[in-house]
């Protein structure tokens, strides 16, 4: 392959490839598509003690992600086209790869929405909940005729609106059962009761229906839950306009001995959901992948738990480093097929369906000529283990759940529209080099 400036010019046979200035040897190695992370959690601004624009693209690019899509549970909520511009200007100052900040619909009554999505947000998101994870944000509401408003506000834009489910009456159940069982403090007892298959599934059928009636096009993320599967599948056999996502903590349980102190068992861990989400990968009812990086420091990790609040630590852990190694990793052990088939299953679900949903293709999501030279190098015979130093090297949580996992398959470079970003570890460019993409449409 052949790049010039920021977009590749040729794709051929080294025979027929033009004398270059430098010269990557991916000898070995694949080169695919710059993986596209819909889901993380950068904390900037509002929550900077935790990541900030630079230090978590710079963990996307130590991880072969080329692009990112931060998620609005921030202060202030990108909900109006103020905050998401300073989002923009933050993200073009700090950021090494590019990036989408994706924006809150909730404020649709101050016509807040045909802006957002002229600004160029890829998508709109709500938290079904007032505590957005773990803050309590105008990303979230649990009102659900509100979020119904929303849709019909989005529904014009012709904008996927992405919601995590939460009925929220069920939630507080279960955390009223926790309580009389005097649990309700009990980080372990927390995770493992909540985030249920009944919480979210019951939301989803109810917020498949409302955008549905809406004329919305609706993003069903966290799918790693049999029944909320299931409803997924049922709603795209039904010809429903829906794409969804299962982000990488669902599918790759941790070990109590990986995770130590930030261990939390979630139902998305068992036997029949694991089952359920890979098999959601195979037969394309889940559509692609993020990470949900969701990095917070050890000292707040350790507060919640000492003052007893899980929520407070929130449910979600440092994942960009180790990401695109985990999946390799599934590659390699023929979970999405025989290891050709594999990979390039990989590739459509960590980057070329997410471009697709979200009008980035073919800028992003392909190598083809034309298209931005976003391109991940990885080594499938690599084999490591996990540690912080490495694996957590770039993320402000400096830790990870999974230390001491045998991985099989990492990313040696990631090139984002020409340059070399990341290469064996190392940061190549300065903060400020990632651009923001606005969609095409
Ligand atoms: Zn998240």
């Amino acid at each position: 392959m052949a790049i010039e400036g920021e977009k590749i010019v040729a794709v051929a046979k080294e025979a027929h490839i033009p004398k270059a200035e430098k010269i990557v040897d991916a000898a070995g190695k694949f080169v695919i598509p710059g993986i596209i992370d819909v889901h993380v959690h950068m904390r900037e601004p509002g929550f900077t003690e935790k990541e900030d624009y630079t230090t978590g693209t710079k963990a996307a690019a130590a991880g072969g992600i080329t692009f990112v899509c931060p998620q609005p549970n921030l202060v202030p909520v990108p909900n109006t086209v103020e905050n998401y511009m300073m989002q923009i200007e933050l993200g073009e100052k700090k950021a090494v790869v590019d990036f989408n900040p994706i924006a809150s619909p909730l404020l649709y009554e101050k016509g807040q929405v045909p802006e957002l999505a002229k600004a160029g947000t890829g998508w709109f998101k709500i938290f079904q909940r007032k505590a957005a994870y773990p803050y309590d944000t105008a990303a979230g509401t649990s009102n659900t005729a509100h979020i119904y408003k929303a849709f019909k506000a989005v529904a014009p834009t012709g904008l996927y609106v992405a919601v995590h489910p939460c009925n929220i009456d069920i939630l507080n159940e279960t955390v009223s059962d926790l309580e009389k069982a005097n649990l309700k403090g009990d980080y372990v007892a927390y995770w493992s009761k909540t985030y249920s298959n009944e919480e979210l599934t019951s939301a989803a059928l109810q917020l498949g229906y409302l955008a549905e009636k809406a004329g919305c096009k609706y993003y069903a993320l966290h799918c790693y839950l049999s029944d909320y599967i299931d409803v997924i599948r049922r709603m795209k056999a039904s010809g429903q306009n829906v794409v969804a996502s299962a982000e990488a903590l669902g599918l790759f349980p941790m070990t109590k001995e990986e995770a130590g102190e930030f261990y939390g068992p979630f139902q998305s861990f068992e036997k029949e959901n694991q089952e359920a989400t890979w098999r959601g990968l195979l037969d394309g009812t889940i559509d692609f992948l993020g990470t949900d990086h969701a990095p917070t420091t050890k000292e707040s990790v350790m507060e919640a738990l000492s003052i007893r609040e899980p929520e407070k630590r929130g449910g979600g852990n440092p994942m960009l480093e180790v990401y695109l190694p985990l999946m390799l990793t599934a590659v390699n052990k023929g979970m999405l097929g025989d290891v050709n088939q594999g990979l390039e299953r990989m590739v459509k679900l960590c980057a070329e369906k997410a471009a697709r949903a979200f009008s980035s293709y073919p800028r992003k999501g392909v190598i083809q000529v034309g298209s931005d030279a976003d391109i991940t190098i990885v080594d499938l015979d690599r084999e490591d283990t996990i540690t912080t130093e490495k694996y957590a090297r770039y993320t402000k949580a400096h830790w990870t759940p999974y230390v001491g996992r045998k991985v099989k398959g990492v990313p040696t470079h990631t090139i984002v529209r020409g340059s070399i970003v990341m290469e064996e570890g190392e940061i190549l460019v300065n903060p400020g080099y990632g651009k923001f993409i606005k969609p095409v449409r």
